[in-house]
């Protein structure tokens, strides 16, 4: 199985190809606006949105400012409920926590219920390369397994593939995994549902720990909170002996109230639902009923540095909700594959390069995957303001800067390729603050403008590839100014 992100091209030469997949582009785009429609009709319901949302944005605000204090509630009332707590500062801190939980049991196999946090430290193939297997029991994310793929979006991972594509995945590749598919499969989605859920029961009732991450963990009781559509989750949260959650550490809310407004936020900006199919709450352990051991792993990976960063800490709101995605107009065209990391789209654009640093091609491009339209800040329902934090990003890859580097203060180099945009910026900036120069120059560009090649060569091609160069007038502005003034006595249009 694939699914390591690492070494993906950058994001404008992967989205050169994306975009010529044809299939590819149908298929999201059908996806993206079915559910894009509905949610604004699910929005629409609700007189007190903007409300919601901005307490939404309040609530996450105040617990990432106060994350010390609510982080250390939620370990005490998780111990207190008969769990144990782990702290992961990086990817490879979490994996092998996870691993050595799982030899301890003496298991091999493991269910897993769609977590982003795993997919954000590899955790399947770190896990493999222990003689793990893990199984995904989400059906989106099995079809991404047994596809031997990658997800490509939030909340649909499999948005990519059409149904003739996943019934030829079931048909290919069920057997190498278990029950296989049977044999007269059609690609009707509910003979697709019938045998995803044939072969994920067989995983449910025979494995013995599950891997889960969660949407949100309240600090006053230590529950943490899964919301799903299938009941895969809730097999996975019940069944198993022992229960792993892998989690964020800014998925943390102080109170059981505070879940009240994303209840209503999640499933109407994710599925546009009014409320979710299924929701999972577990506190600890409980004798005689379900699993008899959790353990809750705290990851940090990059957000307290995140949120060291006070312009683009507004990033670990996010609920992942995936509203973001189904209206940007680059995601629609390019997939999510392009992204490279477990995150794509608008939000994926501000979240991976503050976690990972922009040191390398694919971060330091992700900031620029964007028209800075403004709908992804529009539907966020906790008010990220996505094209800001894009705009400072773009700043820190272009510029370097101040940053944070696990924990302590860093300079940001800025990233290769920037250099011919600085040293523009630098020219314009000086002849601009001197007006006589910038008038001599203006003269001479519209005396040779005939001259002028319409494909500048050297960088400047960079920007007329994609882009027409405006044909510069006979005269400047000065020129004009000064005919008119002088003949008629006042300006004229
Ligand atoms: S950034 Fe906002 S819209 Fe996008 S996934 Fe996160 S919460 Fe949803």
């Amino acid at each position: 199985m694939s699914g390591t992100f690492v070494g993906l091209p950058s994001f404008p030469q992967a989205a050169a190809v994306s975009t010529q997949d044809t299939q590819l582009r149908a298929n999201l785009r059908h996806a993206t606006r079915t559910i894009r429609d509905k949610r604004a009709t699910a929005i629409g319901e609700l007189s007190d949105w903007p409300q919601l949302r901005a307490a939404g944005a309040a609530i996450k605000d105040h617990t990432l400012a106060h994350l010390d204090h609510y982080l250390r509630q939620l370990e005490a009332a998780v111990t207190a409920a008969g769990g144990t707590v782990h702290w992961a500062a990086d990817a490879d801190q979490a994996n092998r926590i996870i691993a050595d939980l799982i030899h301890a049991t003496g298991e091999t196999q493991v269910v897993k219920v769609k977590s982003m946090a795993t997919q954000e430290t590899g955790l399947n193939e770190a896990l493999q390369a222990e003689g793990i297997t893990a199984y995904e029991t989400d059906l989106a994310e099995l079809i991404v397994q047994l596809g031997d793929d990658r997800p490509s979006h939030i909340l649909v991972p499999a948005i990519h593939r059409n149904r003739h594509q996943i019934r030829d995945i079931f048909t290919d590749q069920m057997a190498a995994w278990g029950r296989p598919a049977p044999e007269d499969l059609t690609d009707d989605p509910a003979a697709l549902a019938e045998a995803a859920r044939l072969h994920l029961r067989e995983k449910f009732l025979t494995t013995k720990v599950a891997i889960s991450g969660a949407n949100f963990m309240v600090a006053e009781t230590g529950t943490l909170v899964v919301l799903e559509s299938e009941g895969n989750g809730r097999m996975c949260l019940t069944l198993p002996d022992t229960l792993i959650s892998l989690v964020g550490i800014e998925k943390t809310i102080p109170t059981w109230q505070d879940l009240e407004v994303f209840l209503q936020t999640l499933p109407r900006s994710s599925t546009a639902e009014r409320m979710n199919p299924y929701t999972t709450m577990w506190t600890g352990t409980t004798s005689h009923d379900g699993p008899q051991n959790f353990h809750l792993v705290l990851l940090d990976n990059g957000r307290t540095d995140t949120l060291a960063d006070t312009t683009g800490r507004e990033a670990l709101r996010c609920i992942r909700c995936s509203a973001c995605l189904n209206v940007c107009p680059v995601y629609e065209r390019a997939g999510g594959h392009a992204y490279g990391t477990p995150y794509p789209g608008p939000i994926g654009a501000i979240l991976t390069p503050q976690l990972q640093g922009t040191s390398t091609p694919l971060t330091a491009s992700l900031p620029y995957a964007s028209t800075l339209c403004g709908a992804c800040y529009d539907v966020c329902p906790v008010a990220i303001n996505i094209p800001q934090i894009l705009v400072h990003l773009r700043e820190q890859t272009a510029q370097g800067g101040t940053t944070t580097s696990r924990g302590t203060p860093a300079t940001a180099t800025p990233a290769s390729g920037h250099a011919a945009m600085r040293a523009a910026m630098r020219a314009a900036t000086w002849t601009l603050t001197h007006p006589r120069t910038l008038h001599q120059a203006q003269s001479l560009a519209t005396k040779t403008r005939r001259l002028h090649p319409k494909n500048p060569p050297g960088p400047a091609a960079a920007w007329t590839n994609t882009r027409d160069l405006p044909p510069l007038p006979a005269h400047t502005f000065n020129h004009w100014w000064k005919h008119h003034h002088s003949t008629e006595g006042t300006p004229q249009p």
